[in-house]
């Protein structure tokens, strides 16, 4: 029986412009209802997941920065801005990356755009930073080694004592690769990434919040 769904937001419960799903809110409020623990996970900043918190009625724990801050009635700090900032600051003083607007909301991460065709460069020089970029379809982001979402999924399911099958992830990109882990439940809407359609335990029929909301109102099925 699933106890606790862990879900993306951009592309996961919103539509393909970034506009929350109202399908999905729905289907969390009705899961929550029926007792199920729901968190979601992003690379976005704690006054964005304080949002959802309120507004949505969200009981559990929310999580911002890939998993580096979470917010329940307070805020928790897992990992430092040292090593973020000092890599942004050197990217943007050799023009190889601007920052994004949410950068001042952030507190153990950076957002960032590549100034042309970069990657490739900025990605060979995280090993000399010690730190890691992901990229979720949405913005590039420098974190710290280890804070990503599988950071979150392991801490949530050692808070409520959770075994990996009690457990349902939910993701489109890229950066919920970390919290596909072995043994807990997988579902992706149908926009999702072929990486990650190939990890899924199913494959929603529709795409974005209308899929993960098929998905989430048919929780007793995985
Ligand atoms: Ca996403």
């Amino acid at each position: 029986m699933i106890k606790l769904v862990l879900s993306d937001i951009d592309g996961t419960i919103t539509d393909s412009r970034r506009v929350l799903s109202s399908s999905a809110s729905e289907q969390i409020r009705k899961a929550q209802d029926a007792g199920v623990i729901v968190s979601l996970v992003s690379g976005n900043v704690i006054p964005v997941m304080y949002t959802f918190r309120t507004y949505l009625g969200m009981k559990a724990p929310l999580f911002a920065e890939n998993g580096g801050a979470m917010i329940d009635d307070n805020i928790t700090q897992f990992f430092s801005m040292d090593r973020p900032r000092a890599f942004f600051r050197d990217l943007e003083k050799s023009r190889l990356a601007k920052g994004i607007m949410t950068n001042q909301w952030r507190l153990c991460s950076m957002g960032f755009e590549p100034v042309g065709p970069v990657e490739q460069e900025i990605l060979q020089l995280t090993a000399r930073y010690n730190v890691e970029i992901t990229n979720s379809g949405f913005s590039w982001h420098i974190l710290n080694v280890g804070q990503n979402k599988g950071f979150a999924l392991h801490y949530l399911m050692e808070r409520y004592d959770l075994r990996p099958d009690e457990v349902l992830v939910i993701g489109d990109n890229f950066n919920d690769i970390p919290m596909f882990i072995e043994g807990v439940r997988k579902a992706v809407p149908a926009n999702a990434e072929e990486e990650l359609k190939k990890r899924a335990d199913y494959i929603a029929r529709s795409g974005y919040g209308d899929g993960s909301a098929e998905i989430l109102s048919s929780l007793e099925s995985f």
